[in-house]
């Protein structure tokens, strides 16, 4: 579990896979202000080369703005940088995110759908905030809001954060129990985008979908991971802070007996309280080396 935190090392060799340093630090889900993380991209990546990273991939929410700046950041810092994103999506009324990874970046069906989740996501805070003061007279000001949090990307945290700001509620989790949960009083639902389309646009983009923190939807019911291998999904996210070791362990043994590529990442935003950078996050470099590979397979798919 606690790989990376071993010293690494170099192991020689002329087979491409046993040139692979076996323990790198690696986180592929991080966030930055380009969707409702607190920092930069580029002080994500200060941040990541502070604390020892090889290779980071910025997934912010529904947006790839981030990228470009996290990019040019790495080159300076020699970390590097994989293109990555994480796109909401739907089965049903049960939300689900599906990670993008090494998928062409100016990709026109991916910019459109981010552009309309974009246009969707400012009617849908509003509505929220709408329904906050209608249902129980507390008042959060949009613009005051967007002026008070230098964030591109809002949701439902940066709500809770202004509830919290003004008194309201105790900590961000009691905006979310009392108020804005998925099934709060003042929820309202995201751009319906089906699980289904999500992968497809990244597949058509070139890149690799992994099912995001399969554990906070899915727990310990396996079987539901079978519909996930239906709509094509390559990978699985099984390190994730809000995946205990014994879940973990089931996810890992999972993707070995499936083929999926294993993933994993801190999900870290800045101020949530399990906001931890990279704790236990055993991946290597051959997985890494796994994913560009299956991406370029799907690029030359695309071509054929
Ligand atoms: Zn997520
Ligand atoms: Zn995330």
């Amino acid at each position: 579990m606690v790989e990376h935190l071993l010293p690494k090392q170099k192991v020689a060799g002329s087979n491409p896979v046993s040139r692979f340093r076996n323990f790198m630090k690696i986180d592929l889900h991080l966030h930055t202000t380009a969707s409702d993380g607190i920092l930069s991209p580029r002080s994500v990546v200060k941040y990541a080369k502070l604390t020892g990273h090889d290779i980071i991939s910025i997934t912010d929410h529904d947006t790839v703005n981030g990228i470009e700046e996290a990019i040019s950041e790495g080159k300076k810092l020699n970390i590097r940088i994989i293109p990555g994103v994480e796109i909401s999506a739907y089965k049903g009324k049960q939300e689900f995110h599906i990670l993008g990874y090494f998928f062409d970046r100016q990709n026109k069906d991916l910019l459109l759908i981010f552009e309309k989740m974009k246009f969707f996501r400012e009617k849908r805070i509003k509505r929220i905030l709408k329904n906050l003061d209608y249902f129980f007279n507390l008042k959060v000001d949009f613009v005051e809001m967007k002026k008070n949090l230098r964030v591109k990307n809002y949701g439902r945290p940066h709500i809770a954060l202004m509830l919290l700001r003004q008194g309201v509620v105790e900590n961000v989790q009691q905006a979310f129990d009392l108020y804005l949960d998925d099934n709060g009083p003042c929820n309202v639902p995201k751009y319906p985008f089906s699980t289904n389309a999500a992968v497809n646009v990244i597949h058509k983009a070139g890149g690799v979908a992994i099912l995001a923190h399969p554990g906070i939807y899915i727990a310990n019911n396996i079987e539901n991971l079978n519909y996930f291998l239906e709509i094509g999904i390559d990978g699985l996210e099984v390190f994730h802070p809000m995946h205990n070791k014994e879940l973990t362990m089931k996810y890992i043994e999972f993707a070995r007996e499936k083929d999926l590529i294993i993933t994993g990442g801190s999900d870290y935003h800045g101020y949530l309280n399990e906001d931890f950078f990279s704790l236990n996050i055993a991946l290597t470099e051959k997985e890494i080396y796994k994913l560009e590979n299956m991406s370029k397979d799907l690029c030359s798919k695309e071509k054929i």
